[in-house]
């Protein structure tokens, strides 16, 4: 085939693919259009999840009728004028318009304030039809109907119209974090009513829109993030490790205004929070650099969601220094260490708090315990209260031999280590999981084994217990409920609240009964008694996330078990609780009985086991 020129409509259609994805990607275009238009109100309406209509109406400033025909011309932009490197409105690209109407039926009504009527011009399919008169209010009313009509390849890859619809929620609130001064709506037959009444340009107005976007309890559970560094600046609020969410949908950035999506800033924020949160829990953040537009790049995707900076050392350092300051002055401190660091603890020498028992070779077995399990479990506490052991005894042949002394007497006589327990029968000696002996640091239960030391991290196991009981009476359909006295009411963005509601029944086959109550919140009234005392608030968030993450894709199936995942771990023997060694023993044989007990519902081990004859080799004696 020879070479030809592609046609005007080809060229649009092929930046489409690019810009235009979803009715999401339009949505958020048009209203990136009407705030570069200086707009105070923007309301947009969809039917269908958007393929069918969307409508964004805005009072800004208009286009005048003479332009209206460039405006939908390809590489036509009231924006850029010069500086590629110097953008400061949210468009520049001038190829959303064309690009729009060369694969849907677009129509661009609008008024200037000096204009003394309205006009209007369409572009249907690529086909641009002559600027006709109007009548309209000051602002701009753009239509898009028929979304990929004239691409339906495209149109096949739609996820279906609740799907939809809620992406385009997603990019209405995203954009409204960072404009809080405008007002939004965003209504239709296919969407529960968004409205973002108006606040301010401050930091008060800020937060208030962010609440109003991420539900009213979020400001009370954050802390303000305000730093500096080399002329980039980063403000905003980030959720306390006790407030989190089990994905990474409620973290928000915008740079110099802009939202973005950037993997930087997402890996900046995961670090700032390793040593806080467990890895599967992600905080919930409102992020805004500000930085020289020249060293920051926003040119490197069509869809403007990806930036790249000059110096992205500095935008990292910044923001991991700033979070982890913040959470440092809010009296957060690590509370976990990682695997590394047990490890580390549990080879000969490297722990760095040095036994202050008797010299090498004196040293009894729990004396090592202690000295090397703590130190891997909770290095912090361990090094504050160095531990004084007394006169130890060297066991002949291990635990299975020693006596309990070192456990109840001494300084070391603590609230977490649970005394007095009776001397084990061989029988349980010989169990898997063994006797329970002791809990220390509130949720490990230390057992013993006629030749191993077994550490259950009490917690996981119950949870890992109280998943595979759940799905069990699923399946006989007999998940026992208890009424809540008094219904617990739950705020929570719109989406989430709609979501949860839409799968009522399900979780009402799990005992968790609750309903809408009104916009933004559900009532709880009924929980699975399984669950005992929980905190119902966190455990609905909860839900709505795991729902949020796997809405279109799952089976039902699929869908049951992550749910009684998510609802086991609220179920679950938090550590903490102390319990009596009938208690701990009946957990070890439970677990023996329960399949697949070995790792918690995240694959994190609820047990590990140290064979006597390695804990020998730690002490060089074989
Ligand atoms: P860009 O936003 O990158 O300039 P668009 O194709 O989105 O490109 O829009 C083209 C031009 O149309 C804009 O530069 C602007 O002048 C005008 N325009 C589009 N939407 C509006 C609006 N809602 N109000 C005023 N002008 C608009
Ligand atoms: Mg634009």
């Amino acid at each position: 085939m020879p070479i030809r020129q592609l046609s005007e409509t080809m060229i649009n259609q092929i930046a489409a693919g690019e810009v235009i994805e979803r009715p999401a990607s339009v949505v958020k275009e048009l209203v990136e259009n009407a705030l570069d238009a200086g707009a105070s109100r923007v309301e947009v309406v969809t039917a269908g999840g958007g393929l069918n209509l969307i409508r964004v109406t805005d009072d800004g400033s208009g286009i005048p009728e003479q332009e209206l025909a460039l405006a939908v011309a390809r590489h036509c932009t009231s924006k850029l004028s010069h500086d590629i490197h110097d953008i400061r409105s949210l468009g520049f690209r001038g190829e959303a318009l064309p690009s729009i109407g060369s694969v849907a039926r677009l129509s661009i009504r609008s008024r200037t304030a000096g204009g003394d009527s309205a006009a209007e011009i369409g572009i249907d399919g690529g086909r641009v039809s002559a600027v006709k008169p109007a009548a309209a209010n000051r602002g701009t009313t753009v239509e898009v109907r028929d979304l990929f009509f004239a691409t339906p390849a495209r149109l096949k890859f739609m996820k279906g119209e609740r799907a939809e619809s809620s992406a385009t929620s997603d990019v209405v609130k995203r954009i409204a974090i960072a404009f809080p001064a405008v007002r939004f709506t965003l209504t239709g037959a296919d969407r529960s009513t968004l409205e973002l009444p108006a606040t301010s340009d401050t930091p008060e107005g800020r937060l208030a829109r962010v609440a109003q976007v991420m539900g009213k309890d979020f400001p009370d559970n954050a802390i303000a993030i305000d730093a500096a560094r080399e002329g980039v600046h980063l403000a905003g609020h980030v959720s306390i490790p006790s407030y989190t969410r089990a994905n990474a949908l409620q973290q928000y950035a915008y740079v110099n205004g802009r939202p973005v999506r950037d993997k930087l800033i997402a890996g900046a924020i995961r670090g700032a929070f390793a040593d806080v949160l467990p890895r599967d829990r992600h905080a919930v953040t409102v992020l805004f650099l500000s930085l020289d537009p020249s060293t920051v790049d926003v040119n490197v995707h069509p869809a403007k969601a990806d930036v790249r900076f000059r110096d992205p050392g500095l935008v990292r350092g910044l923001i991991v220094g700033a979070i982890r300051e913040a959470l440092a002055a809010a009296g957060i401190r690590a509370a976990t260490t990682g695997a590394a660091g047990m490890m580390a603890a549990f080879r000969p020498g490297a722990t760095p708090y040095a036994h202050p028992g008797p010299a090498n070779g004196h040293r009894s077995y729990e004396a090592a315990y202690y000295a090397s399990g703590s130190g891997g479990f909770d290095p912090l506490r361990s090094a504050q209260r160095p531990l004084e052991m007394g006169e130890a005894r060297a066991p002949r042949n291990g635990f299975a031999e020693s006596d309990q002394a070192a456990f109840d007497t001494g300084p070391l006589a603590s609230a977490d280590v649970r005394a007095g327990m009776a001397e084990p029968t061989e029988a349980l000696l010989g169990m898997v999981l063994g006797a329970a002996r002791a809990q220390v640091h509130e949720n490990y239960i230390v057992a013993q084994t006629r030749d191993s030391l077994v550490i259950v991290d009490q917690h996981a196991a119950h949870e890992r217990l109280v998943y595979e009981a759940l799905k069990n009476a699923l399946h006989s359909r007999a998940v026992p409920s208890q009424m809540l006295l008094l219904p617990e009411i739950v705020d929570l963005p719109e989406e989430d609240a709609e979501r949860l509601a839409m799968h009522s029944e399900t979780l009402a086959r799990f005992g968790l009964g609750l309903e809408r109550f009104g916009p933004g919140a559900v009532a709880v009234r009924e929980t699975p008694s399984m669950l005992g005392e929980t905190n119902v608030q966190q455990l609905v968030r909860d839900l709505a996330d795991e729902i949020a993450d796997n809405d279109t894709v799952e089976t039902l199936k699929e869908r049951l078990d992550r749910i009684a995942a998510t609802m086991a771990c609220h179920g679950s023997v938090r550590s903490g609780r102390l319990l009596k060694a009938e208690e701990m023993n009946a957990l070890l044989r439970q677990m023996e009985a329960t399949p697949g007990s070995g790792t918690c519902n995240h694959g994190r081990p609820t047990y590990i086991e140290l064979k006597l004859a390695d804990i020998e080799r730690l002490f060089g004696r074989r």
